[in-house]
């Protein structure tokens, strides 16, 4: 049993999913299930439309029609008979979309978010599911909803590994080939719920793991994990091996390709990761797995643009110690802030955050009442793992370096 991932921007057109075809007949197809996102930036198309819903504006419905549209065109690409079924059916979609839209009544946003945002995958695994059996790639379209049970702590939700495992193992049936929805999961009310974003690596080792598959492949526009993101950085290296600890660090301090939470479930049960291009399948790509730490050992830069570095002290004389530092945590996490480094002395108190959920004014308005706050946005944070002197000041010519924190292995750079 082998697990296959295929992100968005794999699947972005009707060539993309020509390709994921290609892929299939070049590498196999056996035992496989195949874990597919939204199609290109759907997800921040639908992110726009809930939007739009909540800020009650006029462009609610212009913003919808772009992402009905776009899938109109791959469908046109793709299937040359317009009465093919897979019309009706994508139609048939977005009218339920449209008419939970207009008879929602919960004013909750994160509620409503993954109700529309599901969307996105549903669409996506119907059309490719469809293309497929009609090139004789004969496979079972699954609702990942019935098989991945969570909590409903909506846009972030929690795997309910007991049921999850419980239903993989009596109703997913192997012998075919599968395909399925990335990111989704849902509760014990059967509302979708979702992973956090880009959480499809996470659903197919959920997958693996259950299943115990006997390798994950994910497929991308990269020839595999680099040292750095090849977006920002010139002259990035393949990885070709890392170890499952390498990679959890990795993907911990924000090297995207990989999400975070993909890689522990695979370590626990040994369930090797490769990462590869999907143009060019046959190549080896990265194999994450326990035997070797990092191959090549060189440095690996990961950088996380528009972070906010915020600064506190106390307003009278006292220390940050314990009782303050648990406030300012319970703080961040009640405005749901994912923490990326923290510094403290005996005064102060500094924390860089991405602010993912645009909280961050809630959250200064709050510390203000107790602390003294200081305040960057847009700053950089930048992490080498395995550094040396070169990796280091290459990252810091010509920045101003507002915190930088060194251990054994690692260095973070906070910059303006
Ligand atoms: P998906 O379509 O699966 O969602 P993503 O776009 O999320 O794919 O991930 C692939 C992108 O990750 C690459 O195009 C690359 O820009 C970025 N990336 C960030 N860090 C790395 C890294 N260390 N190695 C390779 N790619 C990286
Ligand atoms: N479609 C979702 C997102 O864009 C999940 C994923 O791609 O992994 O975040
Ligand atoms: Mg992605």
């Amino acid at each position: 049993m082998q697990v296959f991932k295929f992100g968005g921007a794999s699947i972005k057109d009707a060539e993309g999913v020509k390709n994921l075809a290609s892929v299939l007949h070049k590498v196999g197809y056996n035992n496989t299930l195949v874990v597919v996102s939204a199609m290109g930036k759907t997800t921040n198309a639908l992110e726009l439309v809930i939007k739009n819903y909540f800020d009650k504006t006029s462009e609610l419905q212009s913003s919808l029609q772009d992402v009905i549209k776009y899938h109109n065109a791959v469908l046109i690409d793709l299937f040359d008979n317009e009465n093919h079924p897979i019309f009706q059916k994508i139609s048939l979609l977005f009218k339920e979309l449209k008419g939970f839209l207009n008879t929602n009544k919960s004013p909750d946003y994160n509620f409503v978010y993954d109700q529309v945002i599901g969307f996105g995958e549903l669409i996506s695994t119907a059309i490719i599911s469809e293309y497929l059996n009609g090139i004789e790639l004969k496979n079972s379209w699954i609702d990942v909803r019935e098989y991945i049970k969570t909590d409903n702590y909506y846009r972030s939700a929690h795997v309910d590994w007991e049921k999850t495992q419980k239903l993989i193992k009596s109703n997913f049936k192997r012998s075919v080939l599968n395909i399925t929805q990335g990111f989704l999961g849902s509760d014990s009310n059967n509302f979708t719920t979702t992973l956090g974003r880009e959480g499809s690596d996470y659903t197919a080792a959920i997958f693996a793991y259950c299943l115990n598959a006997n390798r994950v492949t994910i497929w991308k526009d990269v020839p595999g994990v680099l040292n750095a993101d090849p977006r920002y950085f010139e002259n990035a290296k393949l990885l070709n091996k890392i170890s499952y600890r390498e990679a959890i660090e990795l993907a911990f301090y924000g090297a995207s390709v990989i999400h975070p939470k993909t890689l522990q479930p695979l370590q626990r049960k040994e369930i090797p990761l490769f990462v590869k291009s999907f143009l060019n399948p046959e190549n080896t790509g990265t194999r994450i797995g326990k035997e070797v730490m990092l191959d090549p050992m060189i440095p690996c830069f990961i950088v996380k643009k528009n972070q906010v570095l915020i600064k506190l002290s106390s307003l009278d004389f006292s220390y940050i110690v314990e009782e303050n530092i648990s406030e300012i945590f319970n703080l961040l996490h009640l405005y749901k802030m994912k923490v990326d480094v923290i510094q403290n002395s005996a005064i102060s108190f500094s924390v860089c955050v991405d602010n993912i959920y645009n909280n961050l004014e809630k959250l200064l308005h709050h510390l203000k009442a107790k602390f003294k706050v200081l305040c960057h946005k847009n700053v950089s944070l930048y992490t080498i793992r395995h550094y040396n002197d070169k990796a280091i000041s290459q990252i810091e010519a010509d920045k101003t370096v507002l915190l930088k924190q060194l251990t054994q292995e690692t260095v973070q750079v906070v910059t303006k």
